[in-house]
């Protein structure tokens, strides 16, 4: 984890705006899928009883990435296709959110 090399800090965007954040490990990912441990570059929402019958208890709570929902899906033979929402995330706009986010909970505190 600690040894991986950020993309953002080698391609030094916004490091300015980034002092921040506690930590770089953290920062300089995506979200990961809980699966298989991939960074996930298009978010998903389905409605709860789909996600309720297709994702094991134990992954409820955590993210998974489109791959790994869609093979749950289709094992399951649950069709997914028609209540999906897809959004792409792209990694400037979740350092974005977590700056701001930081930001916010800084001014709670003080
Ligand atoms: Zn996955």
């Amino acid at each position: 984890m600690g040894k991986e090399v950020c993309a953002a800090k080698r391609a030094k965007v916004s490091v300015m705006t980034l002092a921040s954040i506690p930590k770089w490990g953290d920062a300089c990912t995506r979200e990961r899928c809980a699966a298989c441990h991939q960074p996930s570059p298009v978010g998903f929402h389905v409605p709860n009883d789909v996600w309720e019958a297709v994702v094991h208890p134990s992954l409820r709570n955590s993210i998974l990435c489109l791959p790994c929902f869609v093979s749950r899906a289709d094992e399951k033979f649950i069709a997914w296709d028609e209540v999906i929402g897809l959004y792409p995330v792209s990694l400037r706009t979740v350092l974005d959110r977590r700056v701001a986010l930081t930001t916010q909970q800084a001014g709670e505190k003080g």
